[in-house]
């Protein structure tokens, strides 16, 4: 990859970042439905005590989160503003995006 040439590479490099944001989207999602499904078993069963639905609850919540982050990364990549900063429009750096794909902003404004 050293020789990577980013103008002959770019549509590659496209194509896999919408494979990832995809899939990362396709992951989240189902999550949320299985951490859906088994919320809803917890709250049908009256053995499981309060703490433990809330804390499955906060571990829904986060993975809709998680999700809801997937499906803008992928709507970014798709409208062609994914890789830039949703603040100050600086490119955030590839690191960071393979480090957090769903990263939105920078460094400096994150
Ligand atoms: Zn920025």
């Amino acid at each position: 990859m050293s020789d990577a040439d980013d103008t002959t590479t770019s549509a590659t490099a496209a194509d896999e970042v919408e494979a990832r944001l995809v899939a990362d989207v396709e992951a989240a999602r189902a999550n949320v439905q299985r951490l859906q499904e088994e919320y809803e078993q917890l709250l049908t069963d009256p053995a499981v005590i309060q703490e433990d639905k809330d804390s499955h609850r906060i571990l829904f919540e986060r993975a809709k989160e998680a999700l809801r982050n997937a499906e803008r990364a992928l709507e970014r990549h798709r409208s062609g503003t994914y890789g830039r900063c949703s603040r100050c429009g600086a490119e955030i750096p590839p690191e960071r995006l393979e480090a957090l794909p769903e990263a939105d902003t920078c460094v400096n404004c994150s």
